[in-house]
């Protein structure tokens, strides 16, 4: 069976999958058709945090699926509220809103801060204005995309809705001259994921704090990505000491089996919500609540958090002992690097096909960025393996580029 000609004969052609057909996944390995096996160092952007198939995980999700489901937020369950008891305890936070991806959380967000805008902070009807950072990756809804710097991202998708502003990422004075009195919220992510794991200059997301303060205005971090462990910490803001109004996860939360994701803030922006004014069938379902908690049961009792920070800092100084002019740059915060490759020498593209030839799947961002983000449950003989492939691959390159058509 050629699966790769099906897909490609039946899905929409909004992807550029690397040419493997996946059929199994446990820890950090997957499996393809013909049984070769794989280090998983992209963990689903993060979505598989906990590694394919945790145990603890499938035994959560087939016990509850056999008790109940999804009986919708007409009613109580008694599944939602320990769920949002332990992400609120995790995160510092009052209150939390359910939804299923990120995007819907995102989306989740620029509500609440809009209705604050203009119930607490009384700006002007239907002048609220959300400030964002260029290079975000935020989700691809309408509005979403209509925000983004990727001309990929809105081409041919829009009119797309006023009131957002965009600044360069880390730049404070740009920040503070889009802000104005209308100006409800700054929403930004902590690093950068989908632009290359941008990390932004140290202090950054502090003084983005203080403009908030100054300027009355709410500060929400996206940490769909850079969230539950992924950084080192339990959520990236952490690192600047800063405690933003709200923040967005999702991905990981779902422990690598289904969209779970959340607004999670402080009571008196949550409390913007009246029934009615904002919903979702499946988000909060006692499938996705029973999931949830374990998920972030799970990564407290294995220790994940300090896992990541201490293979991140072995992974990056490894990465960054390497000296080959094929690669660039290495950049990155926890088990979350960007490695760029010189497009002198290949694509990114290029060398996650050369990776996969050799037991690793990454991803490119962009045409320059290798993405190395393993499940955090990963072994240290598994990363080394999957380091010392790149090592080869950057090598090899730099002795015999294969530079890209159009990279070149
Ligand atoms: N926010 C961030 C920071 C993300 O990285 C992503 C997905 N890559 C999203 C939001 C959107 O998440 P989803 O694809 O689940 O809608």
């Amino acid at each position: 069976m050629d699966f790769i000609a099906l897909e490609n004969r039946v899905s929409a052609p909004n992807y550029a999958p690397l040419p493997v057909v996946l059929t199994r996944g446990e820890g950090s390995y997957l499996w393809d058709v013909d049984g070769g096996r794989y280090v998983d160092m992209m963990s689903a952007y993060s979505a598989v945090s906990l590694g394919h198939a945790h145990p603890r995980i499938l035994a959560a999700l087939t016990e509850q699926a056999q008790r109940l489901a999804v009986p919708s937020r007409a009613y109580y369950s008694d599944r939602l509220g320990p769920f949002l008891e332990e992400l609120c305890r995790v995160s510092g936070f009052d209150a939390a809103l359910p939804m299923n991806t990120g995007a819907e959380a995102v989306e989740t967000a620029i509500k609440a801060a809009r209705r604050w805008g203009y119930r607490i902070k009384s700006v002007r009807r239907d002048r609220a204005e959300i400030v964002v950072a260029q290079g975000n990756f935020h989700g691809r809804t309408t509005s979403i995309v209509g925000f983004s710097s990727e001309a990929s991202y809105r081409d041919g998708f829009g009119p797309f809705a006023p009131g957002f502003r965009a600044v360069p990422f880390g730049d404070l004075a740009a920040m503070e001259r889009a802000i104005t009195p209308d100006t409800a919220a700054v929403l930004v992510e902590p690093i950068q994921g989908e632009a290359g794991i941008v990390v932004p200059p140290k202090g950054w997301l502090a003084g983005v704090r203080a403009l908030c303060d100054r300027h009355g205005v709410l500060l929400i971090v996206d940490e769909v990505q850079s969230g539950l462990g992924r950084t080192g910490a339990w959520f990236a803001f952490e690192h600047e000491n800063v405690r933003p109004d709200g923040i967005i996860v999702g991905k990981a939360l779902g422990g690598g089996v289904l969209p779970v994701s959340a607004f999670v803030a402080r009571r008196e922006v949550m409390n913007v919500f009246t029934p009615g004014s904002h919903g979702s069938t499946f988000g909060g379902n006692p499938l996705a609540a029973a999931v949830g908690l374990e998920a972030l049961r799970v990564i407290r009792d294995e220790g994940l958090v300090e896992r990541s920070r201490v293979l991140g800092n072995y992974m990056l100084d490894r990465l960054r002992a390497i000296k080959s002019p094929a690669l660039k740059a290495v950049r990155g915060l926890g088990l979350w690097v960007g490695a760029e490759i010189d497009p002198r020498f290949a694509s990114a593209r290029i060398a996650c096909e050369l990776l996969l030839a050799k037991g690793v799947l990454s991803k490119e961002t962009h045409d320059t960025v290798v993405r190395l983000a393993p499940p955090l449950v990963i072994a240290r003989d598994d990363l080394d393996f999957a380091l010392d492939r790149f090592e080869e691959v950057v090598r090899d390159l730099s002795v015999s580029p294969r530079p890209h058509p159009v990279a070149a």
